[in-house]
């Protein structure tokens, strides 16, 4: 089967066109470095099918970052049948540079001239007969999002593949390109393939060739020695880079038309389209604005997707409880109107509780005992709908993440960041693999391979967690509602909101910690080009939705079904394998064993504190259940509910708020857990050891014998921090001693350090 590879820039658009391509469904997201591994798919329109390679995005191919190592050693060491060079129309300049290195090698090219929707759209034109011309390979317009030109693209990449190229530079310098013709002359001596590229990359003073090629390194100090360049000296890479760039703008930008017939160098056009982005980010970016301005955004979403008290509309109009119960509570409830998050997740609900009520007639009309009733309908499917339920929101929530990440917006997030994280010993470039992590830490952990230090990128690993995924939401959702009902004060979206934000500054806190102790280290410098703001597209954001529900659902008729089932069984035996009523929770070996913990958990305030009166188990059993997968925390919950609730009936639980959780906050209120215990208990799920993927993955990623330690880190860190947040609520004066703590092992870490202070960075040898 041919191959070709999809090489490009960062953010030229090489995964949409993958995806268009191939039919895969890979991570699109407008912000540089979001694929890190290259990806492979099969493109089936042609009239053989041809695989296709979707490489790191990558400025050069000089050898300067990971990436670019990957792209070279790819395209050189497994000779792709054909390259298709993908570049941004509206971003000329800057992408042709790495074109004119592709031309070297000795490999069939096509350029796709991507994003040309855009060219299009600003009535502009781009003279690709003659751009063709001038670089020696075909040129196709295309649009990857809009899926146009690409069977026009595949069949040239396919007549190019068959025909063959010939290695090519247009570097055009007297001295320069003698030089490289007796460099080439002597690889094609040794028998060395592409000799033009490694001549070429020899001349440039490339740390891979120098290495390779010691012995020739003489005749380019010779050349060297007596080149007098007026503006760059001797300095052969800086007078190479020149002319590569002289030959773009003179014979290249010239090819792009501007709407008024006039021709402009793409340079102009550039600049024009960074002003209006300037504009808004003049005030996005604002060193002082910026960051409050994100967090306001953040809230907005959090409100929309989760407050029962829509624009707070309660405080003015008043709803009845009748009219309420009337609409099954979907709309509004006696506090306010629901936010659409809000409405979705109990028009679902009324229709699993619909179905729950159906099951169970249908079990009775059956004739089934209480043991296969209990186990079907209490156990499995409570467990899966109370899941379920949170599934709205959660799309909900992913969907203006897309949004905020497809519009370019997050990677200024990251950049405003970076002038803290800096602070922090991270660069902004950590901060992409983190937002991630909001989504799910598997993806997020892999995505740290753009960070070059191993120090920096184990911190990062480490910290990735605490970027709440998915899968935590419902405890946040659900405990958010305990949390709700036992203060009568309604605010779920502002308790999730300081959640995610509580999390990011645990974050932050957590790196300044381990870069100061076992992870010191310099901050490796970050720079990175913001992406041109853009309307995100309508597909992407319903693949990014679609991955979602896809591996939600596959999760839970797998591991999280096998664990509730796991979970109602242990809660319903003895330990004579004796079937227990629900009323006897109490003597189930799941009580037993979580009970065996209790003195554990205690200073974390879901131990053996007297208000609990025994119950803490159920909270130690879901933290538990949730080392395997976080869902399980509420599912657990959701299963003991039933029961629960069976043998403390006489508590009646506030109606009107909380409804949306019913099961399982009336279970919590059941339990007598108080505030301060309910906080500490979302500390410790979202800070300890993620799900078993999470951890897996992290093993792959970190450097060899970290994972012990950095089980070790997240179990002391999230049981810390857990205990402080419950001593603290639970009585406010424990929070001087908290802070006298910490400030004490500021200083102490702050002395040490200056008594010890690093080695003086080494020099890397090339
Ligand atoms: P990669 O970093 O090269 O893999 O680029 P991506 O495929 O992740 O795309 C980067 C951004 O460019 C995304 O926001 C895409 O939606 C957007 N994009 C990609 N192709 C096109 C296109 O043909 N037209 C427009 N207008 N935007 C595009
Ligand atoms: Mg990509």
């Amino acid at each position: 089967m041919k191959r070709f590879a999809l090489a490009g820039n960062p953010n030229s658009g090489k995964t949409t066109l993958f995806n268009a391509l191939t039919g895969a469904t890979e991570y699109v997201g407008n912000w540089p470095g979001v694929t890190v591994e290259r990806k492979i798919g099969t493109y089936k329109k042609l009239s053989e099918p041809v695989e296709i390679v979707d490489l790191p995005g990558i400025y050069s191919l000089s050898p300067y970052t990971p990436e670019e190592v990957i792209a070279r050693n790819f395209i050189i060491d497994e000779t792709p049948d054909a390259v298709i060079n993908i570049v941004d129309a509206t971003n000329l300049e800057r992408n042709l540079y790495l074109t004119t290195q592709i031309l070297e090698m000795k490999v069939p090219v096509v350029i796709a001239l991507n994003v040309y929707d855009e060219v299009i759209k600003n009535g502009d034109e781009i003279d690709t007969d003659q751009l063709s011309k001038e670089l020696g390979v075909p040129v196709v317009k295309i649009s990857a999002i809009k899926e146009t030109g690409l069977k026009e693209l595949m069949e040239t990449a396919l007549a190019e593949s068959i025909k063959g190229r010939e290695a090519r530079t247009i570097i055009d310098v007297k001295k320069i390109n003698e030089l490289i013709e007796s460099l080439e002359d002597e690889f094609e001596v040794k028998g060395v393939s592409n000799p033009l590229f490694h001549a070429v990359k020899l001349a440039e003073n490339d740390e891979i060739e120098v290495e390779n090629h010691k012995d020739l390194i003489e005749i380019v100090e010779k050349v060297k020695d007596k080149l007098d360049d007026k503006t760059f000296g001797n300095d052969i890479e800086a007078i190479i880079a020149d002319s590569r760039y002289k030959f773009i703008s003179n014979k290249c930008s010239v090819c792009y038309k501007k709407s008024s017939n006039v021709e402009v160098t793409a340079g102009d056009h550039f600049d024009q389209r960074l002003t209006k982005s300037d504009k808004i980010d003049k005030v996005l970016t604002n060193k002082w604005a910026g960051i409050p301005i994100f967090l306001a955004i953040l809230f907005v979403i959090f409100h929309i997707t989760f407050s029962s008290n829509f624009l707070f509309f309660g405080k003015f109009i008043g709803f009845s409880e009748e009219a309420a119960d009337a609409t099954l509570g979907i709309f509004f409830t006696p506090d306010g109107i629901n936010s659409p998050g809000v409405m979705l997740q109990t028009a679902l609900i009324a229709f699993t509780d619909w179905l729950t009520e159906l099951l169970h007639q249908l079990f009775e009309v059956m004739g089934a005992g209480s043991f296969i009733t209990g186990l079907i309908v209490d156990g499995i499917f409570a467990g899966l709908f109370s899941i379920l339920s949170f599934l709205p929101q959660i799309l909900l929530l992913f969907l203006f993440f897309a949004i905020l990440e497809d519009s370019g917006y997050m990677a200024r997030v990251a950049f405003i960041l970076d002038r803290i994280f800096r602070k922090f010993g991270l660069s902004g470039r950590a901060f992409m693999p983190m937002i991630m992590g909001f989504g799910c830490s598997v993806p997020a952990m892999i995505n740290t391979r753009t960070l070059a230090d191993d120090k920096e990128r184990t911190a990062t690993i480490r910290v990735i967690p605490f970027f709440s995924c998915g899968a935590k939401l419902p405890i946040l959702v659900g405990v958010a509602g305990g949390i709700v009902t036992l203060l009568g004060w309604n605010g779920a979206d502002g308790i999730v909101f300081g959640i995610y934000v509580f999390g990011m500054c645990m974050a932050i806190v957590a790196a300044l910690l381990m870069r100061n102790t076992s992870m010191r280290g310099e901050v490796p410098p970050f720079i990175m080009e913001l992406p041109a703001y853009h309307k995100p597209s309508f597909k992407a954001l319903m693949i990014h939705l679609w991955d979602k529900t896809k591996h939600f659902v596959k999760k839970a008729f797998t591991v999280i079904i096998a664990s509730t089932i796991l979970i109602w069984l242990l809660s319903h035996l003895s330990f004579k394998f004796q079937y227990l009523e629900d009323e006897e929770i109490t003597s189930s070996m799941l009580a037993y064993v979580g009970r065996g913990l209790l003195w554990l958990f205690t200073p974390l305030g879901f131990g053996y504190q007297a208000n609990l009166d025994g119950w803490g188990f159920v909270f130690v059993v879901g933290a538990v259940s949730g080392l395997i997968a976080k869902e399980n925390v509420i599912t657990t919950f959701s299963t003991l509910a039933t029961a629960i609730n069976a043998v403390n009936s006489s508590i009646v639980i506030d109606e009107a708020l909380g409804e949306e959780v019913a099961p399982v906050v009336a279970m919590i209120q059941a339990t007598g857990i108080h505030v301060s215990g309910l906080l500490a208990y979302i500390a410790f799920n979202l800070l300890t050891i993620p799900c078993f993927a999470a951890v897996a993955t992290a093993k792959a990623e970190l450097p060899k014998g970290q994972i012990w330690k950095t089980i070790l880190f997240w179990l002391g860190f999230s049981y810390l921090t857990a205990a402080a947040v419950y001593v603290c609520f639970e009585w406010w004066w424990t929070s001087f001693i908290v802070v006298a703590l910490i400030v004490g092992g500021v200083f102490a870490i702050h002395y040490y350090n200056k008594r010890h202070p690093l080695d003086a960075p080494k020099v890397k040898e090339a």
